[in-house]
């Protein structure tokens, strides 16, 4: 079975880890909040930026 990760907040990675929120230290985007896979962090695994995910799910939930 292959699990779909759709537009909104990645509650779970397609590898089967439920997905944890971390803060970015990158320069170009300090303090932002983002979700990702909670066992590995790589291709083919969550990253997906908090705001993003809040905003889709918004569109999400508002078209039910
Ligand atoms: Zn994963």
């Amino acid at each position: 079975m292959e699990m779909e990760i759709g537009p909104g907040i990645p509650r779970k990675c397609q590898c089967g880890a439920l997905t944890i929120v971390l803060k970015s230290k990158t320069t170009q985007n300090p303090g932002r909040k983002f979700y990702q896979c909670g066992a590995i962090s790589g291709p083919n695994h969550v990253f997906k930026w908090l705001d993003e995910a809040h905003l889709e799910e918004f569109d999400v939930l508002a078209k039910k």
